[in-house]
């Protein structure tokens, strides 16, 4: 399996259009350590030929131009390699990308069925993706279930890799209408994906509520795991007076604190740990910071835009 971080931060990358916290002014002065990110998306191709797309961020069409991996055939129109797009959640970072694979492209959509009646009943501007002829397919992910995905047409053949998804809770977006929201099972609201080929495993798992100790389990089997690095701690966005809600009622458990996540991750796994989804108000992005220093130090690693790994 091929992976690449197409994108490495939170909602608004770093810097942030309209911030001047720290680290966003810093990055524009040159006077911090850090580099710069795009939204979080990621890429991976069971075969070096088809990838797949993991989440779509609203990045996505500069993120795609930028990649060589990700370039169409030259001379052939909607030739291009993206076989689908696996979704973790319905939060606006994990699906405007959608939108700019509109054009005339057809390809998989793996989402809950949750998810899919939130894109596709309350938000009538995704029926730009069914243009396409054929259109485009949505394929539906089952927490507990493990999805067999094939190349190729015969059925009996061994799966060329496996989806394993795993609800992690956590609540619908604010934007979702509250009508639907009550008739929506919780268990479909945010997933951890994890992908398997030949024995080795991956997890990409951008946003972990709390209690996601199962999640965390499965992260922690998996060869490589890329983890919620949103914040540092719980009241992060509050200090900064951008929200009055904490980290944690945002759907993310904080990376610091006796219940954070650098504390909660199951001790002894040899998992590579990655993360991704930093918000630009994170202080682990200024290389100089103590925070930096104690998430390296606790085996964590900080995602850049770029990066790739082969299992
Ligand atoms: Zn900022």
């Amino acid at each position: 399996m091929h992976i690449k971080i197409l994108g490495s931060a939170a909602g608004g990358g770093f810097p942030q259009w309209n911030c001047g916290c720290r680290n966003c002014s810093g990055l524009r002065s040159g006077t911090l350590n850090a580099a710069a990110r795009t939204q979080t998306q990621l890429a991976f191709s069971p075969d070096g030929q088809v990838w797949f797309l993991l989440g779509a961020s609203p990045d996505l069409r500069s993120q795609i131009v930028a990649t060589p991996q990700l370039m169409p055939s030259p001379g052939e129109s909607c030739s291009s390699p993206i076989g689908g797009v696996f979704l973790t959640s319905a939060e606006v970072d994990s699906v405007m990308g959608l939108l700019h694979l509109r054009e005339f492209q057809t390809f998989f959509i793996f989402a809950t069925s949750a998810i899919q009646r939130v894109l596709k009943s309350e938000n009538r501007i995704f029926d730009v993706l069914h243009r396409a002829d054929p259109p485009v397919q949505w394929q539906t992910l089952s927490p507990g279930a493990r999805l067999a995905c094939r190349f190729g047409e015969d059925p009996s053949a061994p799966p060329t890799f496996i989806c394993a998804p795993v609800a992690l809770g956590g609540d619908y977006p604010d934007f979702v209408g509250a009508e639907l929201r009550r008739s929506l099972p919780s268990q479909d609201a945010v997933l951890a994906l994890r992908f398997e080929q030949a024995g080795k495993s991956f997890c990409f798992a951008p946003s972990l509520p709390e209690n996601s100790g199962e999640g965390l389990k499965v992260a922690a089997s998996s060869n490589i795991a890329f983890l919620d690095g949103t914040f540092w701690s719980d009241d992060e966005l509050m200090q900064t007076g951008r929200s009055h809600k904490t980290a944690r009622k945002m759907g993310h458990l904080p990376l610091s604190g006796r219940d954070g996540l650098l504390a909660q991750f199951p001790s002894g796994s040899e998992c590579r740990k990655i993360l991704v989804h930093i918000n630009n108000t994170n202080p682990i992005l200024d290389e100089n910071s103590d925070e930096h220093r104690v998430t390296r130090d606790a085996g964590f690693e900080i995602a850049y835009d770029g990066t790739e790994f082969t299992l």
